[in-house]
């Protein structure tokens, strides 16, 4: 989509410090870390938030989840991370393309 930050550093337009990338999803480093560790698992396909979900979305949901599963160690995460999916405008979402913060590498606060 047009104007849309995560469209422009999927189709490589825009430069991220990516650590994973296949065919339909990207993690990336947040450009401002709110933790140790803090990744954006982003898929490829825009769409903005979870009330746009279809049974193939769901099902890419599930599959960024199980990557996120299992690189966690290769990425720094075995003690433990967190993932936080902002919804709209109360959340804060401030990015309108449907992203999984996962934040970790150290004890984190509430
Ligand atoms: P949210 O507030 O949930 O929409 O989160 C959007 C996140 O995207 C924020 O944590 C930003 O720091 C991050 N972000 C925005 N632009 C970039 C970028 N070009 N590269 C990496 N992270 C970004
Ligand atoms: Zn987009």
């Amino acid at each position: 989509m047009e104007n849309c930050v995560f469209c422009k550093i999927a189709a490589g337009e825009i430069p991220s410090a990516k650590v994973y990338e296949d065919g339909e999803m990207l993690v990336f480093r947040d450009i401002e870390p709110k933790a140790k560790i803090h990744l954006l698992c982003v898929p490829k396909e825009h769409f903005a938030t979870l009330a746009e979900l279809t049974p193939a979305r769901t099902a890419l949901v599930g599959r960024m989840l199980e990557t996120i599963a299992s690189h966690k160690d290769e990425w720094g995460l075995k003690d433990g991370y967190r993932l936080v999916v902002n919804q709209g405008e109360n959340a804060g979402q401030t990015v309108h393309h449907l992203h999984i913060h996962v934040l970790g590498g150290e004890t984190l606060g509430w």
